[in-house]
Formats: C-alpha cells, structure tokens, sequence
C-alpha cells in the first residue's frame, strides 16, 4: 500500500451507554415522519419515505458545543430518534430488521431553514441546508439489548428551559421497522449507519447561546449549546 499522504482522519465515535464506543460510518436521515395531527390516511394513501444524509463528521458528541454555523439566519432544532445499526444487511425484511439495531439515541438534526426552503423551491439537493459541519449533536447509544425497541414514549426538545417541540414515537409515520427494510433496498445497510428517523412539530429558530435539551422517553438524552 502507497504511503499515505496524510493521516487517515480519526473515526467519529459516540458513547455507548455503559461503556464502550459506536464507531459511526454513515448518517441517514428521514424526511417528514410525524403527522401533524391525527393520522386522517389509510396506509396505503402514505408517501414512501425519502431519505438524505449528514456526514458522519457532522456528528458532535453529547453536550459538546456547536457553532451556529455561516450562510443563514434561520437555523433551527429538529429533535429526532436515532438509529444505531449493528450489523449489516440489505434488502432486509421487515420482519428482521431489528436484528440489526444495535441501539438508539436522541439526536438532533440541525437545519439551515433558510437555505433548505431555497433548495425545494429550485427542486436542488439538501446537502448544504442539512449535511454542514456540526449539524448532528448526539447523545449516548442505549444499547437494544437494555432497553429493547422503543416504538411509543415522549419526544422532546426545550430550548433555555422553555419546552419548543413535543411529540411520541408513536406518531411516527414510518416506524423503525419500515424505515430499515425501506433504506435496505436502497443501500447496504453496515455496522456502524445512524439512521436519524424525522421530527415531530415545533422545530423553530436558534441564536447564538441558546441551550437546546432533548429527551426521549426510554431512550436517552442530548445536550448542545449554540456557540
Ligand atoms: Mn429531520
């Protein structure tokens, strides 16, 4: 093998609950998964899901600080249940698919508004209102061997205090299940993906010293601060 030309940058790694490191290797993200209300559709009247990525050099760690970052002026919180995937696999069936998570978190997925209404309005790709640095804060990795799959509980996020979003896993519209046979006929699913699954209502706008405080119930937490 060549000589490297320079050193292979560390991996992003996120605390495991317990003990131990997740070494993360991508990060897909659902778009829109709660209903804004009572679900009025039958399912077969539901859109497929679609998905976007982060890098996984987005990922900050737990209650590290985060930039509030260039090129906008609406930057917003989207509190989201995170999907940690132990084992690989594509093309997996629904009925197996959680075999394959190792665990989960609460994770954020934090958006350049501004621009992303820009680039559905031109039909351009997301990247740049979604996958900029530091936009997944997340918290530790409970391990689905503890805590087992959260289907239903509490999804929350408050900023200084003051409670912004609040929803239940339950009104997800794409539960984990579905989303991981969905993503697994489009990719190869490896050791190591985070699969941010969408946000319930209530995202809104930050500013620089804002602390932003997620919850979800049987899951975990995560902490940032906007620098
Ligand atoms: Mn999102």
């Amino acid at each position: 093998m060549a000589d490297l030309v320079f050193p292979v940058p560390a991996p992003v790694l996120v605390p495991v609950a317990g003990g131990g490191a997740f070494p993360v290797r991508r990060v897909y993200c659902v778009g829109r998964n709660y209903a804004e209300h009572i679900r009025e559709m039958g399912n077969d009247e539901r859109e497929p899901p679609f998905f976007f990525d982060k890098p996984a050099d987005a990922v900050v760690v737990d209650g590290g600080a985060i930039a509030y970052p260039p090129q906008t002026e609406d930057f917003q919180h989207e509190i989201e249940l995170v999907v940690a995937i132990g084992r690989d696999g594509a093309g997996i069936e629904e009925g197996a698919t959680l075999e394959h998570v190792f665990g989960y978190a609460a994770g954020i997925d934090m958006t350049r508004r501004d621009l992303q209404a820009v680039a559905k309005k031109a039909g351009r790709p997301w990247t740049m209102a979604k996958g900029f640095d530091q936009s997944a804060p997340i918290g530790s990795i409970a391990r689905a061997d503890v805590i087992g799959h959260p289907a239903r509980g509490a999804i929350t996020l408050s900023v200084n205090g003051g409670e912004r979003q609040r929803g239940d896993l339950a009104d997800q519209i794409w539960g984990v299940a579905e989303t991981i046979a969905f993503l697994s006929r489009l990719v190869t699913l490896r050791a190591g993906d985070l699969i941010m699954t969408g946000t319930p209502a209530g995202v809104s706008a930050v500013q620089p010293g804002d602390v932003l405080e997620g919850s979800i119930e049987g899951v975990g937490t995560v902490s940032t601060v906007i620098g």
